[in-house]
């Protein structure tokens, strides 16, 4: 009984029980190919990052001696998709089985139903084995409730699975640090370096080359920043959990002109592509922790397992629970184009040309520059779900539709009309300039809300709060924007409203 396995470029985990033992029955087989590569506007280095992953994995494996047929994008046998290359392998090898692994995302679960009904063989799915929850046990844990709120289900996986617990209770007494884990930084912080690989791919990028892969981004392939093997991975998480760990809670919410990293992990891409499991991670942190004899607090450790154990595993439970109609929803019918900033970083606004040029040069912006100046400018300018959904899952190196869709257009754009937060994350210019530096050196004025120079965050928040009164002001969360709002004079509300009108009229200017 000869078998086919077919393993994704998101699925390149070296602990499978696949790879428990070696089996001469068994053929592997992995693919690079067109649609997978074009579907979205990919970053340069996202491609490159997946193809070096994929080349490494099916590499490593072979050399503890599982059979591997690897279609690289440029190999003249390539039918460039999945079903037709897997067909050929068929009946190139006599293959009698075939399995695959749960795909994440859910047009990939699709069209492999599709071709296992097709193909005429036995055909099985089984478990990636790489999340701490199944797909469906936030829609259990949920049942019958309006929205999914985190907090009980990232206390659910911490009891199961015992991070930071003690007798069934948290480790400090308290599950949540967020209130302690909001501190800014100076422009002058002693910053730990990042730990970048410098590694050579241009003999992978020139395959990309020959391809006429259409990407975006800069890319040095002669040094390439991003891990891209098992060891890497774990040496990044190494890093992390000696250099930044100590800082990460505190400073997570910072943002700071030409600091792109600060104290995060950039180990989101490894485990997407699954080469680092999640709870392996959070052993390594928590381990730091206890090892560290006091020196680092519980807020720090706290706050990075609650992104790994809540929001991660949430974002995908979510998925899952919401998918496909999660795809096509538009609370406040946002219907307007992104503006062309965003595929170059050239505007006024020094938060958004920083986050915008950070990500076309890295690949990569931290959580409250995607939030807070990116999806937040997007929201308080009414910029279609779809657009923004595109730009998301071209521009980061760890984009990949289950945790994108969800934060994009669940906590970041509220187009699931609050079902994943509880409230639209918008914010004027206080907060940008409470939280970064990126102020001082702008265009605009963050003290202003009309007239020369007013910063464009003022008066799209109150515009948004303003045009969007009837579907917000009963949530008992935003009460406080609404009684400001109620306050102001009716001449002061027509000026912002003037001046939000006129700057979405040019919104290409800003
Ligand atoms: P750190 O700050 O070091 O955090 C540690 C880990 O926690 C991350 O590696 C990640 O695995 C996890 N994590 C943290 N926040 C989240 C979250 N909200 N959802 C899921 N996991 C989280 N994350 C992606 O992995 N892929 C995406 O395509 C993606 N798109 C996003 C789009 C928007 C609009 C927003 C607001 C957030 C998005 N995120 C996405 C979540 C988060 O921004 C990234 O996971 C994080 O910035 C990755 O950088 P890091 O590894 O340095 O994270
Ligand atoms: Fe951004 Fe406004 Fe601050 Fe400029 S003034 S950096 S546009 S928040």
């Amino acid at each position: 009984m000869k078998t086919l396995r077919l393993i994704l470029g998101d699925q390149l985990n070296h602990q499978h029980s696949w790879f428990a033992r070696v089996d001469p029955d068994m053929l592997y087989c992995m693919m690079e190919i067109m649609p997978e590569a074009s579907y979205a506007p990919h970053h340069n280095q996202k491609i490159l990052a997946f193809f070096a992953a994929m080349r490494h994995f099916s590499e490593e494996m072979q050399e503890k001696g599982h059979r591997f047929i690897y279609y690289k994008i440029d190999d003249t046998a390539n039918q460039q998709q999945f079903e037709a290359n897997i067909r050929q392998l068929i009946s190139a090898h006599q293959i009698q089985a075939f399995e695959y692994q749960q795909p994440d995302e859910y047009r990939l679960d699709q069209q492999f139903l599709a071709i296992s009904n097709a193909l005429g063989i036995d055909c099985t799915m089984v478990e990636s084995e790489h999340f701490l929850t199944q797909r469906h046990t936030l829609h259990d844990f949920f049942k019958g409730k309006k929205n999914y709120v985190m907090e009980p289900y990232y206390r659910h996986i911490r009891q199961k699975h015992g991070f930071l617990m003690v007798h069934n209770e948290p480790i400090g007494g308290r599950w949540n640090y967020d209130t302690e884990n909001r501190k800014t930084l100076k422009q002058d912080a002693e910053l730990p370096k990042p730990l970048l690989f410098h590694k050579n791919l241009s003999h992978i990028w020139k395959s990309i080359e020959n391809a006429d892969i259409d990407g975006i981004g800069e890319v040095d392939a002669e040094k390439f920043p991003w891990p891209v093997t098992r060891s890497e991975a774990l040496e990044l998480l190494n890093d992390f959990c000696q250099h930044l760990l100590p800082s990460f809670g505190k400073y997570q919410d910072a943002m700071l002109a030409n600091q792109p990293f600060l104290y995060h992990s950039r180990l989101s891409f490894a485990m997407n592509v699954k080469l680092l499991h999640p709870k392996e991670v959070l052993d390594a942190a928590i381990l730091a922790y206890h090892n560290a004899q006091g020196t680092i607090d519980i807020a720090q450790v706290e706050g990075f397992v609650r992104q790994i154990a809540g929001w991660r595993e949430y974002m995908r439970g979510v998925y899952w629970a919401q998918m496909p109609q999660f795809s096509r929803m538009n609370y406040f019918d946002h219907q307007r184009m992104l503006p062309g900033f965003y595929w170059t970083g050239k505007t006024k606004m020094h938060c958004m040309a920083q986050s915008i040029s950070q990500s076309l040069k890295h690949a990569y912006a931290h959580h409250i520059q995607r939030l807070m100046i990116t999806g937040n400018f997007a929201l308080l300018s009414g910029i279609d779900p779809d657009e923004l959904d595109q730009w998301y899952l071209g521009i980061y190196i760890d984009a990949i539709e289950w945790v994108e869709i969800t934060n994009t257009r669940g906590m970041s754009q509220y187009a699931d009309g609050g079902l994943v937060g509880t409230k639209p994350y918008v914010s004027g210019a206080n907060y940008i300039n409470k939280m970064s530096d990126y102020c001082k050196n702008c265009y605009y004025d963050p003290k202003i809300r009309y007239g020369d120079k007013a910063c464009p965050f003022n008066s799209l928040y109150w515009n948004f709060y303003h045009q969007h009164r009837q579907l917000l002001q009963k949530n008992p969360r935003i009460g406080m924007a609404y009684r400001l709002l109620d306050k102001m004079s009716a001449s002061e509300l027509s000026k912002i409203v003037q001046q939000a009108d006129e700057y979405l009229k040019n919104i290409e200017d800003l």
